[in-house]
């Protein structure tokens, strides 16, 4: 079976895994503080690591003071992370439709969905695209929102020349067991609010006031004061071991992710045009008018598919719109494999399964 996602990972990462192992020092320690010192050369600004992409989500609002009776606008195609990561924190989500070319957030649309609650927008950097960012921060500026960025498809990615995470307000990432880079699972904030970012070190650690830096020595606060609800959501040396080695190899595994999505947009006309120059492509959305027969029919040839994603507001939980543009594509949404372990030959394999199934 040709798999929908993957990590990829070689004897490298074993060796870190048994290098921690051996260490006797599974926690939060050396090797969280050497993740986070990495990321923030590679990215340009400071890092916190926590131990997954929804719990940077949930712990950057809570530092930047959301909760109970505020409202955060959101795409209603993301994952169900965001939308969690929102009402964790006792605000709304506010379901907003997505732009047919990109499938990101469209502005017009938040505009209209703005209250006098409203303190944040969370644009998700969909499918590993950071070219919509402009106008999200033109409005928010606008109408004096904080933004706080779902950046979990796009790391290695760049927005406006520079690493994605070096601009911006808050920018969350997610390392998960297949993600651009993974640790297995993990999470991490970036901003130029050291406040947040403060804020966000005590929270992972239950709230425990600057326990960070005794942690990241191998020690423990034993008299300490506690001001907010904190959560236990840092991330562990194991993880972080892991997250060193994929780093390392980050521009590998970026380039042959835009290889593979380079072919796939050269040689079928019903994909997501994701600008491969910036962005390094998450998954591969495609259009299709019979997306169902097409995943019957990959599963016999052995080619997984995946459907990015339910849009959110069709969920119980969440139940709002309607929202056009979403409603329309989300029935012929389908999307194809990426991650860099395809090999040429799974490529056009699949490729020509595509244009197959289109000439049926
Ligand atoms: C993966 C993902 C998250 C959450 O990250 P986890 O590390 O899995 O918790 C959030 N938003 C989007 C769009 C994601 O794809």
């Amino acid at each position: 079976m040709i798999k929908l996602s993957q990590a990829c990972l070689n004897s490298e990462e074993k060796e870190a895994l048994i290098r921690v192992i051996d260490d006797l020092y599974l926690g939060m320690g050396t090797e969280v503080r050497l993740f986070e010192e990495e990321l923030k050369q590679y990215i340009k600004r400071e890092v916190v690591c926590v131990n997954t992409g929804t719990s940077a989500l949930h712990l950057a609002m809570q530092a930047c003071g959301i909760g109970a009776g505020d409202d955060v606008l959101v795409p209603t195609i993301t994952y169900i992370a965001s939308f969690q990561a929102i009402s964790a924190t006792g605000a709304r989500p506010i379901a907003c439709d997505v732009h047919p070319n990109t499938l990101c957030l469209d502005i017009q649309d938040a505009q209209k969905r703005l209250t006098p609650r409203t303190k944040v927008i969370m644009p998700v950097h969909y499918a590993g695209q950071t070219h919509f960012l402009e106008e999200v921060y033109f409005f928010a500026q606008k109408q004096g929102l904080r933004v706080i960025e779902d950046a979990a498809h796009s790391f290695g990615g760049t927005y406006q020349g520079l690493p994605v995470g070096a601009k911006g307000d808050v920018v969350c990432f997610s390392f998960d067991g297949i993600k651009n880079i993974t640790c297995g699972e993990g999470g991490a904030v970036t901003s130029s609010d050291k406040e947040v970012l403060e804020k966000v070190q005590d929270l992972r650690l239950l709230g425990v006031q600057r326990d960070t830096e005794k942690r990241l020595s191998g020690q423990r606060s034993w008299d300490f004061d506690v001001v907010d609800q904190g959560w236990r959501c840092h991330m562990s040396n194991l993880n972080a071991a892991l997250g060193r080695v994929q780093l390392k190899k980050v521009d590998f595994l970026s380039q042959r992710r835009k290889q593979i999505a380079e072919f796939y947009q050269q040689t079928l006309d019903v994909c997501l045009p994701i600008p491969l120059k910036e962005n390094v492509p998450h998954i591969f959305p495609i259009f299709v008018q019979k997306r169902d027969a097409l995943r019957s029919a990959f599963l016999e040839k052995g080619i997984e598919t995946g459907l990015h994603y339910k849009p959110n507001h069709l969920l119980s939980k969440y139940r709002q719109g309607p929202l056009k543009v979403a409603e329309e594509k989300y029935p012929l949404m389908i999307t194809l494999p990426l991650h860099p372990n395809l090999t040429d030959e799974n490529v056009y394999f699949i490729s020509q399964s595509v244009i197959d199934f289109l000439l049926n």
